[in-house]
């Protein structure tokens, strides 16, 4: 592989912001300092460092964030913080977006990567991927909600919902659920609750296919999915 490509892949920037750092004469290649944008690198043997520090190679990242209530699922936004504002610049260097989106108020699990593919998988309709959501409810959810939940529920649109999992953990005058749905329709949760007259005071999603939030992750902060994570994705 080229050493700008490899540069450019391990979050170093454009190529033209490789080319510009490897001007600097900071990149050396097995100690010695190369200049030269094309250099060819055995990526079994050669090591590349970048001021002295070691660079591990990587095209992708696969982040798990706990999405705080008020920013943005979305790589840019011209008045609110985005997700992507969330991350260290490290991590921003490989443009990760955002899996799918969860609304302003949302909080919990998001996936962010820079691997199109995955991505796709995970949202694309036919692979019918999980996505369960705790949420609190203005007033009480009943059995019979339970049951309209499990044929699909109409919504505002006229669109008529696939199959949720609706489980009750607490019924009152404000109630505590768990949805798991394999759809990702606009406002979906908050869109199928309106059918049944009710309305989502606070929604959190937990899961996403076979990815859990990780509860020990405070609002806006990130870690990367471990190698058994990613695994379970593919
Ligand atoms: N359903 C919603 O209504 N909002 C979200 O953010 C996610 C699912």
């Amino acid at each position: 592989m080229r050493l700008d490509k490899f540069l450019a892949n391990t979050g170093f920037g454009s190529r033209k912001d490789v080319k510009k750092l490897l001007k600097t004469g900071f990149v050396t290649v097995n100690g010695q300092a190369v200049k030269d944008a094309q250099h060819h690198l055995d990526l079994e043997a050669d090591k590349v460092e970048v001021r002295g520090e070691l660079v591990e190679y990587r095209e992708y990242i696969y982040l798990l964030m706990n999405k705080p209530a008020g920013v943005i699922s979305a790589t840019e936004d011209d008045r609110d913080q985005t997700v992507v504002d969330l991350l260290a610049p490290y991590h921003q260097r490989f443009n990760p977006f955002p899996v799918g989106r969860l609304d302003k108020d949302t909080e919990g699990l998001l996936l962010l990567t820079n691997d199109g593919q995955l991505a796709h998988q995970l949202l694309s309709p036919k692979k019918h991927v999980e996505k369960t959501y705790f949420a609190s409810i203005d007033g009480e959810v009943t059995n019979e909600d339970i049951q309209a939940f499990k044929y699909g529920v109409l919504l505002d649109d006229g669109y008529q919902t696939k199959p949720g999992k609706l489980v009750i953990l607490k019924a009152g005058k404000t109630s505590e659920i768990h949805l798991t749905i394999t759809e990702g329709k606009f406002h979906q949760v908050k869109r199928m609750f309106a059918s049944v007259g009710k309305k989502v005071i606070y929604l959190k999603r937990i899961s996403m296919g076979p990815i859990h939030l990780d509860e020990t992750l405070p609002l806006g902060e990130y870690r990367e999915l471990t190698m058994d994570e990613i695994d379970l994705l593919k």
